[in-house]
């Protein structure tokens, strides 16, 4: 199977879902998910992502007054089989009583291929996820990871407009995780298929999507590249909800930002926005913090825990006139014990500030 030419861009407008007995579990979206993109929709438990992803299928409709396209195609009223969308969940929902050449060729039969044309493609699929040598197998006789194989191939064959994935690695262990999601990411590529893939799980949100969504509350907090959302996070939640952050109160006090009885100097990009005064929540990623000897140090603090990670340490430090411990990764092969003495580099380029009204606002 070569580039699926008919990948399609998906556009939702002021799409809201109120299920019947009035749970609000989408707050009115816009988005634009480009032809060939994949989009990852991430966020904690009931936030709204698979509601998202069932109104994109057509397993759910949107309050009156949405609209989904798919390309030109106002599919906002359309069923799910005219559609034309491939699906892949977390449990499979694969027919146990068909072997895996069965259940891949499913999409096909219902639609009414020929035999020659089935098989060719079967063929293809079986040969694509490397499940030739299971082909008469049945289901109940496959590992999980092959059953996710099965599952994305069936699919697949029927060259969906739109694939739509909903946490369909969270069953299987972390090693095949790994390996699946970077198959998956290069098969879709390879494909160029239009694909939304639910996750609440940030790696592989940052290894699968092109753009990565952050919903809270039924709304996009935050849309951008895993880069973006990384490096320049709009708020606490979504600097805590993708990697790990160190969070401290400030105040800028002319060019510096003080903190306890620390300063650092900011750059003009970093205090420009605020005002004389003003008081902000700081953040910092644990790898951009260095670790120094504490007489040269304008930040100082005492190790309280240290743990070896293997390809780095995360030491967790008491800094003065601080409530938080702040994690620092450290790569170098140095060993920390409880209650050393150390100085704290913490490069403001990489700071991220927020006003602190808007900490509150995005936390409740
Ligand atoms: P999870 O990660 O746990 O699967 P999610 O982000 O996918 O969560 P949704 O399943 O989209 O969340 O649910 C969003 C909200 O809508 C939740 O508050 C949920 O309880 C509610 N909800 C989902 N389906 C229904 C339904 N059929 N009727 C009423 N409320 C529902």
């Amino acid at each position: 199977m070569k580039n699926v030419s008919t990948s399609l861009e998906i556009t939702l407008k002021q799409v809201q879902k109120t299920f019947s007995d009035g749970t609000l579990a989408l707050k009115p979206l816009d988005l634009h998910i480009e032809k060939g993109e994949i989009l990852v929709l991430l966020g904690p438990s009931g936030c709204g992502k698979t509601t998202t992803l069932r109104l994109i299928a057509g397993l759910e409709f949107c309050d009156q007054g949405g609209e989904i396209h798919f390309g030109e195609r106002d599919v906002t009223q359309i069923a799910i089989e005219q559609r034309r969308v491939g699906m892949v969940f977390q449990s499979y929902a694969l027919f146990p009583n068909m072997n895996v050449s069965d259940n891949i060729a499913y999409g096909l039969r219902v639609r009414g291929e020929s035999k020659v044309n089935k098989d060719k493609k079967v063929q293809e699929m079986l040969d694509m996820f490397d499940l030739q040598a299971y082909a008469h197998r049945s289901i109940d006789q496959l590992s999980g990871g092959q059953r996710q194989r099965v599952a994305l191939a069936r699919a697949i064959i029927t060259e969906p407009e739109v694939l739509l994935l909903d946490e369909p690695l969270s069953a299987l262990d972390a090693l095949l995780k790994k390996r699946l999601r970077t198959d998956i990411n290069a098969l879709l590529k390879r494909l160029g298929i239009t694909a939304v893939y639910v996750t609440h799980d940030q790696e592989e949100a940052m290894a699968m999507g092109d753009r990565i969504a952050i919903l809270d509350h039924g709304e996009i907090v935050q849309i951008g590249t895993a880069e973006d959302i990384y490096l320049s996070p709009k708020s606490e939640f979504v600097a805590n909800f993708i990697g790990q952050m160190n969070h401290f109160d400030g105040q800028l006090q002319g060019r510096n930002l003080s903190f306890g009885t620390h300063f650092l100097p900011l750059s003009a990009a970093l205090y420009e926005p605020y005002s004389e005064g003003e008081r902000l929540r700081c953040m910092s990623r644990p790898e951009d913090i260095r670790l120094m000897t504490v007489e040269d140090a304008s930040v100082k603090g005492a190790v309280s825990q240290s743990v070896f990670l293997g390809d780095r340490t995360r030491v967790l430090v008491e800094v003065e006139g601080q409530n938080n411990l702040i994690h620092v990764d450290c790569f170098e092969r140095k060993r920390y014990a409880k209650g050393d003495r150390v100085g704290l580099i913490i490069p403001s380029t990489r700071l991220v500030l927020l006003p602190t009204q808007q900490r509150e606002s995005a936390i409740c």
